[in-house]
């Protein structure tokens, strides 16, 4: 099934904004966890498109869902509801700790309803002093001005000023620094149950404890923000049930449409009544076409065998990149939940996570950097053993091929 390339790579050069820097090759099609470029070369996919692709690439429950949807009803607006929307909603609630959904497209916007909520939510209970948002250095909301103001890499918003104001960043896994900043005018704190863009780092149980506790006391808001540990990706529907602590407000994205577009924030219904007609709104959030994939999405992912499932391939992900690290001495830590895990590179391979990359690329396999120090692996929670093993017998090939270098060099 060759097709002729009508547009290159180069092209892209040439006609986008130069705010990405694609991989030279270009996938055309994609089935399960394999994916095939424009010269019909394939990968093993243990990327999932940034931990998206939940259930590989044209799921057959999705493409029936999507299929249907589309011969039925694409697009109303608010002034209207659809059953699709009704109906992940009610299953989300089901699901979760959440009394009440707000739909929307993607992680940012889900963010930036919950920060927005927060705010109004104070401002309505404890007058508009209570306005300060705490979150964490590392951590990653997402792209808008809000969102990337209260995640925390300065270098996201060196030029974009000036910036939100009442935000403060403290480091991870630091009760203490929380201690020092929450008080009667935080209104919420909001933290990645596991950081994602941030290297793979989970919160440890004590930590994530008190961060309740802390709230609690201060009357500050709870936000998990879900959108990459979120859709099963820990072994378990949402991160926050593996561990003994509910959030006020939850994100939810990337995984949510197993790689159609949509977000939604959840939340409990004493503070969603804070959102009253015309206070926020979206022109896609709760789009037919996107529920309705969501809810195939999440009728297959939260099942036991499913997660279930998450959790054994973790472990054999694990201890094989315990493996090639033990055998290459490229890796010095590897760590995560579930199917997001990162391998953090040893001391000489400092910064050069991506050298990782393009090598196990080159090597017919896709995997994703969480930063300059680790390689992270996002697969599709139901991939086949077998394209597990073979994506990690072509990732040890590539980074054999980087130590090796190094070692010439
Ligand atoms: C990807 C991500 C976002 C942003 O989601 P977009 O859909 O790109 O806007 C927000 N938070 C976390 C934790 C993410 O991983």
């Amino acid at each position: 099934m060759t097709q002729m390339p009508t547009v290159t790579r180069q092209d892209f050069d040439s006609v986008m904004v130069p705010n990405y820097n694609p991989a030279a090759v270009i996938p055309v099609r994609g089935q399960g966890s394999r994916v095939w470029d424009q010269d019909n070369r394939e990968y093993v996919d243990l990327a999932g498109g940034i931990a998206v692709s939940v259930l590989g690439h044209c799921h057959p429950a999705m493409v029936q869902a999507l299929q249907a949807q589309s011969e039925r009803l694409w697009h109303l607006s608010n002034v209207m509801t659809n059953e699709p929307a009704i109906r992940l909603a009610q299953k989300l609630v089901a699901a979760t700790f959440a009394d009440r959904v707000y739909f929307c497209n993607s992680g940012a916007e889900a963010n930036e309803a919950a920060f927005k909520l927060a705010r109004r939510y104070a401002s309505d209970h404890f007058g508009p002093d209570k306005h300060e948002i705490i979150s964490f250095q590392q951590a990653f909301h997402g792209r808008t001005l809000f969102t990337v103001s209260v995640g925390g890499q300065p270098k996201y918003t060196e030029g974009f000023g000036p910036v939100p104001q009442g935000l403060h960043h403290i480091p991870y896994n630091d009760l203490d620094a929380l201690k020092a900043v929450i008080g009667e005018r935080t209104c919420a704190v909001v933290m990645e149950p596991m950081q994602g863009e941030g290297g793979i780092v989970p919160a440890n149980e004590a930590f994530i404890q008190g961060v309740r506790a802390l709230c609690d006391e201060h009357n500050a808001l709870l936000i998990f923000d879900e959108v990459q540990t979120g859709m099963g990706r820990t072994g378990h529907l949402y991160a926050y049930q593996a561990y003994d602590v509910v959030p006020d407000i939850l994100s939810s994205a990337k995984g949510l449409g197993g790689g159609f577009p949509v977000g939604a924030m959840l939340t409990s219904e004493k503070v969603a009544a804070s959102f009253v007609v015309g206070t926020h709104g979206s022109t896609y959030g709760g789009n037919p076409l996107a529920c309705s994939v969501a809810e195939a999405v999440l009728d297959q992912v939260n099942t036991p065998t499913l997660l279930d499932g998450v959790r054994e391939r973790s472990e054999w992900l694990r201890s094989r990149l315990e493996a090639i690290a033990a055998d290459t001495g490229a890796f010095k830590e590897i760590r995560g939940m579930g199917l997001l895990i990162g391998a953090e590179v040893a001391e000489p391979f400092a910064g050069q996570a991506r050298d990782f990359l393009n090598a196990a690329l080159e090597a017919g396999v896709m995997v994703l950097v969480a930063g300059p120090n680790v390689v992270r692996f996002a697969p599709a929670l139901n991939i086949p053993q077998a394209d597990l093993e073979l994506g990690l017998q072509r990732f040890a090939e590539g980074v054999k091929k980087v130590v090796g270098q190094a070692a010439a060099a």
